[in-house]
């Protein structure tokens, strides 16, 4: 198993075969299988004796792999897709074959170095400060839940160590579910949920209103406010500016989740939308949503990452001659110790085409984005349901119900013309186009669009 033979460069050599073959061709959307099908087709593969290195890799590309939907499929448009570069995918495979310990700057420093850069860049795209800086963490989820711990630990040093009642943050209807989550699950804070503006937008005005309403008890253990660069479900990027001055008001951390919209930073028919950000104490961008990394990939910046390090730094005996010597752990600045060095991928794809290519490949999504805006306003059959910021379309089909959408949905898979699924907008069933692949075409909205007529 640890020796490199014959029979293992040849399924090598089978699987390399097989990955680039994927990157060179357009996939299939592929379907989920029910468990009995698996079982049938790919069940009791794990034996005493093996069953070799040709069969493994068949039960993959023939059974398996198919049963996994193309996430990267042009007209997979649901949830947030993922769009990864070639560059970025066949680096990846570089990434494991080094396997790379990418917690510390002892054992990983080179990878560490090329991670900075490419959280620098996205750094000075925010207009953070030059001592700004974070690490790459698995997803969004983990690096909200990393930004808020450390927002709470420098509350908590700020006030002396004198604890409120209760923990509480500011958040909207439409901030993310990992953000609730990490909240009320993980940290046991309150959520005290702003009313949005019409498009759910969380407003300055609003957020201070909700404020000065509340009991000098609960207020009193604000520590934070999340300010959304472009909501999932409706793509809207919250005024970031506006809660920027009630967070300084008030000394709170502001947050910005710019999980999937963040990256419209890059993108100048858009970048005025971000206004504020410059301001944030944490900011997370996903590189695996619009910035065309594969998954799993989520930057985490600190304004200040002296506070975050207070937070995240680990103490054990045999850490110490990681964490005394000062030097750049992305270990200190999130949840986690082992790491992948999961920004790998997206540092190596942005020195191989250039900052330029991301900017042209951003706005080649909003302008497919803005074309399928206009093809749903013209349609008698359709709703634009929300005036689009960036590129998620969420709209309705006049006249249809849950039952309509959920079979044309499962239609649309099972002809393997596209991935679309419902959602939900202020309590009705809807639909909504997520759109973050470059290659995706108003054709490709269009046909989507006729197939609800
Ligand atoms: C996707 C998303 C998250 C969660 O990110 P994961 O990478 O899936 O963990 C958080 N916030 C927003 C706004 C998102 O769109």
């Amino acid at each position: 198993m640890h020796s490199y033979t014959p029979e293992d460069d040849r399924t090598a050599r089978a699987l390399l075969a097989y990955c680039l073959a994927r990157m060179a061709n357009d996939q299939p959307l592929d379907r989920p299988l029910r468990p009995e099908e698996l079982e049938a087709l790919a069940g009791g593969s794990i034996t005493a004796a093996g069953v070799g290195g040709t069969e493994a890799l068949r039960l993959w590309t023939e059974v398996l792999g198919p049963a996994c939907l193309s996430v990267d499929h042009r007209r997979y448009l649901s949830f947030i897709p993922n769009a990864p570069t070639k560059a970025a995918t066949y680096f990846d495979m570089l990434v494991a074959a080094s396997n790379v310990y990418g917690g510390s700057w002892l054992e990983g420093s080179g990878a560490v170095y090329a991670e900075n850069q490419a959280l620098r860049w996205l750094a000075d795209l925010a207009g953070l400060p030059p001592e700004s800086g974070g690490c790459f963490v698995q997803g969004g989820t983990i690096g909200n839940l990393s930004a808020l711990v450390a927002a709470r630990e420098a509350a908590l040093h700020r006030r002396g160590g004198r604890r409120p009642d209760r923990w509480a943050v500011c958040v909207t209807a439409e901030t993310h579910s990992s953000v609730k989550h990490a909240l009320r699950v993980v940290m046991d804070v309150d959520v005290l949920e702003v009313d949005g503006d019409t498009r759910g937008r969380l407003c300055g005005a609003a957020l201070r209103a909700r404020v000065a309403a509340l009991p000098g008890s609960v207020r009193d253990g604000i520590f934070a406010v999340v300010a959304t660069a472009g909501t999932t479900n409706l793509g809207v990027v919250d005024d970031i500016a506006g809660i920027a001055d009630v967070a300084a008001e008030q000394g709170w951390w502001l947050h910005v989740d710019g999980a999937y919209g963040g990256a419209g930073l890059a993108a100048p028919s858009v970048r005025r939308l971000f206004a504020g950000v410059e301001r944030a104490d944490s900011f997370i961008v996903d590189p695996h949503k619009w910035l065309f990394a594969p998954f799993d990939s989520c930057a985490l910046i600190y304004r200040d990452p002296v506070q975050a390090r207070a937070a995240h730094t680990q103490h054990a005996g045999y850490l110490d001659p990681v964490t005394v010597a000062g030097e750049w752990n992305p270990s200190d600045f999130a949840l986690h110790l082992t790491r992948r060095a999961r920004g790998l991928p997206f540092w190596f794809s942005l020195a191989v085409y250039g900052t330029d290519a991301y900017r042209a490949a951003l706005e080649q999504t909003l302008t497919v984005a803005r074309a399928g805006a206009d093809l749903i306003r013209r349609a008698p059959h359709l709703d634009l349901l929300v005036e689009p910021d960036l590129t998620v379309l969420i709209f309705e089909r006049t006249g249809w119900g849950a039952e309509d959408y959920a079979a044309w949905s499962a239609r649309l898979l099972r002809e393997q013309v596209a991935f679309v699924t419902p959602t939900r907008h202020r309590h009705r069933v809807c639909t909504r186009l997520a759109i973050v692949n470059p290659l995706t075409t108003v054709d490709d909205l269009a046909l989507i669009l006729d197939s609800m007529r």
